[in-house]
Formats: C-alpha cells, sequence, structure tokens
C-alpha cells in the first residue's frame, strides 16, 4: 500500500487492522501478510482462537463435520491435520487454530488481551482511528471486522445473580481450569444448543441437575464417531470433492437437501427417509431433508411430529416428554442443536426439568434460584443463556463513519443495513468478510469465512493496484441488498421464530420478540457466492471508490 501521504504522529499506523483472532481474524491475517501490508490483529482473549479459545464448557464441540470446518486454503495443512472425531471437541479445535498460526507464522502479527474501545473514520486523512482501552492510539487505512458472530454473551434478566455465593459461570466465560462436578448440586439456566451439549455431557457427573427451561427447543441426534487413519486418508483423498461439495449447497456443508417435491413423495416414503436421517451423522435430517420444511407449513408440521414421536420414545416419564416438545415454533425454524444423551439425562433420578414458562424464576438469591413455586439450593450456577448476536460485537465498540455517524445508531434506528454483508453506506473502508446479512453467517461459518476473506482480500489487491484509498458502498446499492435480504426472510418460516437469525434476545433492550432484526443471508451460499463474485468481475459494483468520488466532484 501507497502510505506515503500521511503523516504519522505518535499513533503507530497500518495498512489494515483486523479485529478479532478468530477463525476469520486467522485467515485474514495470513491473507494481508501475503499482500505486503503492514497488519496486525486485535484480539481481546488472551490468546487466538475466538469461539474456541472462550468456550470450553463441557460438551463444547463442533455441529459442522471437523473437516469440513477446517480451513481449505491448504491443502498441504488439510493432509497434516488428524481430526480424531467426526465432530471434535473444543481443545482440539483450539489446538488446531494454534496449528495453523503457528504453521504459517501468523502469531507474531497479533495482539492480544487488546480491547478497541472505538474506531473513528478520519475523513481528511481517509483513514480510521483507533482507541484502545490500554490508552494507546492505532490508526489504518482498512479496518477488518473478524469479531465472530456469537462473542457477545449475555447474562439474563434477573435479579439477585450477583448475591449467588456458589460458583457460576456463562458457558462463553467457562474456567481454563478444570470444574469439579462430582457430587455439586448443579443448575443449568437455557436450553439452547449449548445448555443441550452442556446437560448431555454432565448429567451423570454432577450430584443433582436441575435444568430451567423457558422454552423448548428441538434438537436432533449428533451421531459422533472416530475418525481412524484409514478414515482420514479417505477423508483426504477426497480434498477437492469435499470443497466441492460444500460449495455448492446452501448451507456450506457435505449434506444436500433432498430436491424432490415433499408433496410428491408418498408419506411412506418420507418416514423412511426421515427414519434414515435421524440416524445418520451431524445435521442430515435437518439440511438433507425436503426443501419445503423451511417454508412449507404444512410439510414442517408433518416433521415437525415425526420428530416429537422420536422424543417421547426417547424420554421415558410422558410429562417431562411432552414439556421437551417446542409447541411455539416447528422442527429447523431455529438452528437445530445436535445432541449426545441429550434426551436421556432427562431419565436419570439426579436429573429434572423445572418449567419455567409454568413456574417462572423469580430471583436468584444466596443459596441457589427461587421460582415462583419452590426454592432451590445449588452449588453451581451455569448460565447457558446465549448471545447479543452478529451485531452485538460491533455495537459494543464505539464505531463512528463519516460526519461522526454511529454505526449503533444506524443499525438501531434504521434497522441493520449493509452492502454483500460486507459494506456498510457512511462506513467507509471498513469491511466484513462473514458480517451481519453476509452468506457466512446463516452458513457452515469457515467456508463461509473463506469466501469472505478471500474476497475482501481481493477488493484490497484491487484498490492497491489502483491507487485507491477509500472504497464505500453506495446508499442505493446498501438499500438495494437490505431489501432482497429482508425479502428472503419472508419467505422462511424461520422468519417468526425467536431466534438470533431474527435478532431476538429477551435480555438485550430492543432486541425482544416482535421487533425482527434482519442479520442473515438466507438465499444459500451458492447464490450469495455468485452474486459477491459477479460484483468483483464486473468491477465492484455499488462500491464507491475514490477516483468516483474524485469524478463527482
Ligand atoms: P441460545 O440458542 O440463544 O439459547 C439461550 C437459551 O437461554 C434459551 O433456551 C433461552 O430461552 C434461555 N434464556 C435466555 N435468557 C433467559 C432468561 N432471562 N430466563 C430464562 N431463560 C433464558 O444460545 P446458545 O445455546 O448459546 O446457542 C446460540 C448459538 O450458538 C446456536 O444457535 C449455535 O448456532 C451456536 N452453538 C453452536 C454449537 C456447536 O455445536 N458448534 C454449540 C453451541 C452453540 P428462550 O428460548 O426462551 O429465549
Amino acid at each position: 500500500m501507497k502510505e506515503s501521504a500521511i503523516v504519522m504522529s505518535t499513533e503507530q499506523h497500518y495498512d489494515a487492522i483486523v479485529i478479532g483472532a478468530g477463525v476469520c481474524g486467522i485467515y485474514q491475517i495470513k491473507r494481508l501478510t501475503e499482500l505486503g501490508m503492514t497488519a496486525t490483529v486485535l484480539e481481546l482473549g488472551g490468546d487466538l482462537g475466538g469461539t474456541w479459545y472462550w468456550n470450553r464448557y463441557p460438551g463444547c464441540r463442533y455441529d459442522s463435520e471437523s473437516y469440513t470446518y477446517g480451513y481449505f486454503f491448504s491443502q498441504e495443512l488439510f493432509n497434516e491435520w488428524h481430526w480424531v472425531e467426526a465432530y471434535s471437541p473444543q481443545p482440539e479445535n483450539l489446538r488446531y487454530l494454534n496449528y495453523v498460526a503457528d504453521k504459517f507464522d501468523l502469531r507474531r502479527h497479533m495482539q492480544f488481551n487488546v480491547r478497541v474501545g472505538s474506531a473513528h473514520w478520519d475523513e481528511k486523512e481517509d483513514l480510521w482511528r483507533l482507541g484502545l482501552d490500554d490508552g494507546r492510539e492505532l490508526s489504518c487505512r482498512f479496518l477488518i471486522m473478524g469479531t465472530g458472530l456469537l462473542s457477545q454473551p449475555t447474562m439474563p434478566n434477573i435479579d439477585g445473580i450477583d448475591d449467588f455465593e456458589g460458583d457460576s459461570y456463562h458457558t462463553y466465560y467457562w474456567p481454563h481450569q478444570e470444574v469439579d462436578l462430582a457430587k455439586r448440586r448443579v443448575a443449568v439456566i437455557g436450553t439452547g444448543a449449548t445448555a443441550i451439549q452442556v446437560i448431555g455431557e454432565i448429567a451423570d457427573k454432577v450430584g443433582d441437575l436441575k435444568i430451567f427451561q423457558r422454552r423448548a427447543n428441538w434438537a436432533a441426534p449428533l451421531n459422533n464417531y472416530k475418525i481412524d487413519d484409514a478414515k482420514m486418508a479417505k477423508l483426504r483423498a477426497r480434498y477437492e470433492e469435499i470443497q466441492a461439495d460444500c460449495a455448492k449447497s446452501p448451507g456450506g456443508f457435505e449434506h444436500q437437501p433432498d430436491r424432490r417435491g415433499f408433496w410428491e413423495v408418498g408419506r411412506e416414503e418420507r418416514i423412511k427417509l426421515w427414519d434414515r436421517l435421524y440416524d445418520e451423522p451431524g445435521f442430515g435430517i435437518w439440511l438433507q431433508n425436503f426443501r419445503e420444511i423451511f417454508t412449507d407449513e404444512d410439510a414442517n408440521a408433518e416433521l415437525s411430529e415425526y420428530i416429537a414421536d422420536r422424543i417421547r420414545q426417547r424420554v421415558k416419564d410422558p410429562v417431562t416428554a411432552e414439556k421437551l416438545i417446542p409447541k411455539d415454533h416447528g422442527f429447523g425454524v431455529q438452528r437445530v442443536p445436535l445432541e449426545t444423551n441429550y434426551y436421556e439425562a432427562y431419565n436419570r433420578d439426579n436429573v429434572q426439568l423445572i418449567d419455567i414458562s409454568e413456574t417462572p424464576i423469580e430471583r436468584v438469591t444466596t443459596t441457589g434460584i427461587k421460582t415462583s413455586e419452590a426454592e432451590y439450593e445449588f452449588d453451581l450456577i451455569i448460565y447457558a443463556t446465549g448471545f447479543d448476536a452478529i451485531t452485538g460485537a460491533f455495537d459494543h465498540i464505539d464505531i463512528r463513519g463519516t460526519n461522526g455517524q454511529k454505526l449503533k445508531g444506524k443499525w438501531d434506528s434504521g434497522g441493520i443495513q449493509t452492502y454483500l454483508g460486507i459494506f456498510v453506506h457512511g462506513f467507509p473502508n471498513m469491511l466484513m468478510p462473514a458480517g451481519p446479512q453476509s452468506g457466512s453467517a446463516s452458513s457452515n461459518y469457515p467456508r463461509g469465512i473463506e469466501n469472505g476473506v478471500n474476497w475482501v482480500t481481493a477488493l484490497l489487491e484491487y484498490a492497491r493496484a489502483r491507487d485507491i484509498k477509500r472504497v464505500e458502498a453506495g446508499a442505493e446499492a446498501e438499500r438495494e441488498w437490505t431489501e432482497h435480504v429482508v425479502q428472503m426472510y419472508s419467505m422462511m418460516l424461520m422468519r417468526k421464530a425467536r431466534s438470533w437469525f431474527t435478532g431476538y434476545n429477551s435480555n438485550v433492550v430492543g432486541h425482544e420478540y416482535g421487533n425482527p432484526r434482519y442479520l442473515v443471508y438466507n438465499g444459500g451460499a451458492p447464490k450469495y457466492v455468485r452474486r459477491i463474485d459477479q460484483v468483483a468481475s464486473d468491477g465492484y459494483t455499488g462500491v464507491e471508490m475514490d477516483g468516483e468520488r474524485a469524478a463527482a466532484s
């Protein structure tokens, strides 16, 4: 990058700064340094890994097949790493990301324990000025947001949380040292994907386990398995094929939807398919299903009833089984948690489901949890209460674009608005390889990230070749993309769901149910990639480069 025009003061200047050293930041910094750009990654955590650095709760593991979650940018890397399990656990995933960073010597471009407090656009110099909580000020031409989808955990809005005298953790902040569970009285609040992993893992390890469920969540078996040398060799031989399969599926997985019409296939045939998919590993029952399950109420209801019967077969107590079957939404309209021994946990004598939709939690006490019906004592409370998803990480930085406009203000007042999920009008040179409304947010995340990072890197190369200092989404392009994203929701049953895909979080003011926020692109990964590739090959249509600005003035 040509930076000669920039007058350096005491702050340090970079061609690009990446916020976040997770799956996105790790690959992005690799690409930036290959371009010869001066760049650094600023990471709040004590080390790299993002989601896999923070989430250390029992049972934490991939729900994507490990070999489709890892990077594909290097076949050598793919050949070197042996995934031991089809759905790899957190410690292994963190080891993998460290291996990648070390192999490509990326760690020296990363700074840890750094909180970015502010990022303000300097219109005169065409650069971003960052204020860090450690007092430093840095500047950069391009600001790249690798802040993750689920990196802003939220505690429930329940009185008395700080009064509790036992141990308590949000799953995201699970301690690095081992937590003793044996014989302890444990509460889990929440029944999302995280809680479902925790409960299946700890039910037989704790003394007593009480689960506080506000809303039931559909879940399906993970059916995990070991990958031995022979299996791994077969996967390595399929490197290109796996990549191609993921690229052509809407969700970025190897699972391809069943393209037969739901109603064209007889009921017997549908049940046969579901019997098979329920027993297969991973998201098959969700993503290899008929496409109508996402859009057609009747088709979805039939599948939901099938899954409900499976739950009834697995949970011995019929009252508990009914409580575990969601009545407010159909199967698959929220991202489906994958489980191991989740339903069987409720057959244990030491496990009890407490339905807080009937008997709400009144407060956390010094010794436990008080509901409208009873008071329970605990040694440990686990908050598996979710995240201020996708935009939460942006909202926690004071980001200001042209004319001092706040990004949070723009999104709070006008709804989330982006161009391609990569740009925001009024925030030049801020690039989001896997931002809100991008195709990455709704797919097998790393597959989307690699596409997003490659696209952003190509844009930076394009800008460098033309000495372009400023790239910004045009207002009209942003309006058109955002409308398209919103329009896609209207076809999906998920538009009604209380899920982070619709921006729901009861613990964040303004994100409660009934106030939908359009956070993800629902057109599927192949369509998204075709669109962004077309934009690039047409010379970045919709993106105003400083040449155009000069021409216009
Ligand atoms: P979540 O799906 O948002 O679930 C949060 C849970 O906490 C819900 O059951 C929610 O109840 C409950 N809750 C929140 N506030 C509450 C309150 N004030 N009182 C009582 N209950 C409250 O969060 P998550 O389980 O962490 O999962 C989020 C996403 O992370 C998943 O969709 C998935 O994409 C990802 N994830 C992936 C994996 C993996 O396998 N790779 C594992 C875990 C998570 P309501 O439903 O009533 O709001």
